[in-house]
């Protein structure tokens, strides 16, 4: 999913380098009613501050808009009280795939990569961690892997990593669980992602640009369940569109305009003391088990460098304490490229792509998603013309995509597909369900399915479409916002 990426944070601008593609500069518009919460000049004092932070080295530095101007470039906006807006700039990122090129680099550099593959036990003959137990969840069967060091960088489900080690070891995490929203744009009409504070709670939450589509979030509550069926609840689909009503209040959104939802937890630090879930703090903590176990905890996305340059510091170490071997220089990794992320113009890989016969909209949509490899993605489709077809007749994707997902990108699962690469069960209305049989079928040929698992597949799938659709046809029924 996309998420705004603090870019006055310099992990953002470097990322905005390494894969311009999928971390893109978005410009905010921040909103200030007469009575706010927040007065003008706390924000504009926040806006400087925020701008000091970065060095000014920010995608572009801030600037305060009287409301007329706000109005021009944001006409959906609520006008009764409107006093202006700060204008600023920050990031947007496809968390899904900035993930995957990330795993595609490091296997590029050696590494050996396994999705689908839960440690379910610890190796310690004589108390010191020397491997794990690992189960393919695809197949069901177990392998042993040895290690000398062994790293537990499972987010938010760290503390239960951590038990496998030691029963009693203390929880070093408190989750909170974050809801996002997808309704169509032009519902709320807006073109600039907006940044508002809820009149319900007065948390800061966010109106994002997604193609078609709007997404509005996040919430932020405590979770203190297990963390394997995080999802919406009636209450957090409500929360939002009140939220997003309250500002924009000719969409008069209802649950029954929403496409789609998704949650996840983020997996916070334990503080020392009790308070808002949002007032956690954000910082991350490397830390050792008696048995050896490393683990790396908290954090954000926009500081995953960071979090992972400590853990391997920490690593290397270990192995140099270990058997005295020299701690490697530190590779240039903010020099390298993510895969797809070598074009320094995305323009003009858009207008090599519309060259080639894309639309404007599946060029740009191939570049956002695959960079300088979205020509690798054309390439496919040139050697067998169908795969330059739309896999949802009026969407922008096309089927080369679901081949290049599965023989370049990892993916072994319909939901890999269809959720987590090319993100068509958030952003279509329909979840592609129509379109399903035949990606199950292009998978199967590709990955050597047989009849029994391509129809295991489409029924995963299916199951949840069907729990999407019955949940919001269920907060629809409860009425209005
Ligand atoms: C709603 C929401 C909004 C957010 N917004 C932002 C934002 O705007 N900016 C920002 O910087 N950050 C944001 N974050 C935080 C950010 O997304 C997380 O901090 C980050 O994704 C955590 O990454 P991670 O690798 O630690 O955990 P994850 O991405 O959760 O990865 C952990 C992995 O460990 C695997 N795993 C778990 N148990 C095992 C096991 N036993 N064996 C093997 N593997 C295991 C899981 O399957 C998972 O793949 C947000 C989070 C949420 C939930």
């Amino acid at each position: 999913m996309r998420r705004p990426a603090s870019a006055a944070c310099c992990s953002t601008s470097l990322l905005l380098d390494i894969a311009p593609h999928l971390v893109r500069p978005l410009a905010f518009l921040f909103p200030v009613y007469r009575g706010a919460r927040v007065p003008p000049w706390e924000l504009r004092a926040g806006m400087w501050l925020y701008d000091l932070l970065a060095a000014f080295r920010n995608v572009r530095t801030h600037r305060w808009l009287h409301r007329k101007a706000v109005l021009r470039l944001e006409p959906g906006l609520r006008e009764k009280e409107l006093r202006g807006a700060a204008l600023y700039y920050d990031a947007q990122t496809d968390d899904a795939r900035l993930v995957i090129a990330t795993m595609r680099s490091a296997a590029r550099a050696g590494a050996l990569v396994a999705s689908y593959a839960e440690a379910t036990n610890l190796i310690k003959p004589d108390g010191r961690i020397c491997g794990a137990t690992v189960r393919d969840q695809l197949t069901r069967q177990p392998h042993t892997v040895r290690a000398l060091v062994v790293v537990n960088a499972a987010g938010p489900w760290v503390d239960e990593v951590r038990r496998l080690d030691d029963a009693r070891a203390e929880p070093l995490l408190r989750r909170t669980k974050g809801t996002h929203v997808v309704v169509p744009r032009h519902r709320l009409g807006n073109s600039y992602a907006v940044t508002l504070t809820s009149p319900i709670d007065g948390r800061v939450m966010f109106v994002l640009p997604w193609g078609d589509q709007s997404y509005i979030g996040t919430t932020d509550t405590d979770q203190g369940g297990a963390p394997d069926d995080v999802r919406a609840t009636g209450d957090d689909v409500v929360y939002l569109l009140r939220s997003a009503n309250a500002f924009f209040p000719q969409a008069r959104l209802a649950p029954g305009d929403v496409v789609s939802t998704w949650a996840g937890l983020r997996p916070l630090l334990a503080p020392a003391h009790s308070g808002a879930a949002s007032e956690v703090s954000r910082e991350h903590r490397v830390v050792d088990s008696p048995s050896g176990l490393i683990t790396i905890a908290g954090g954000k996305l926009t500081t995953f460098r960071v979090m992972a340059q400590d853990v391997v510091d920490r690593a290397a170490d270990r192995l140099h304490e270990l058997d005295g071997r020299p701690r490697a220089p530190r590779p240039r990794t903010d020099r390298l490229a993510l895969p797809g992320g070598e074009a320094a113009d995305l323009e003009v890989l858009v207008e090599a792509a519309r060259a080639r016969g894309a639309s404007e909209t599946t060029a740009r949509h191939l570049v956002a998603s695959y960079g300088s490899e979205s020509a690798g993605v054309l390439n496919l489709a040139d050697r067998d013309r169908p795969l330059g077809q739309p896999i949802v007749l009026g969407r922008p994707e096309i089927w080369a995509e679901a081949t290049y997902a599965v023989e370049r990108e990892m993916a072994l699962r319909l939901t890999d597909v269809l959720m987590r690469r090319l993100h068509l069960f958030h952003e279509d209305r329909h979840q592609a369900s129509g379109a399903a049989p035949r990606v199950a079928e292009r998978m199967a040929e590709l990955l050597g399915w047989d009849g029994a698992r391509a129809a295991e597949e489409l029924e995963a799938y299916g199951q949840e479409v069907e729990r999407s659709r019955a949940f919001l046809q269920e907060v629809a029924r409860a009425g209005r916002p």
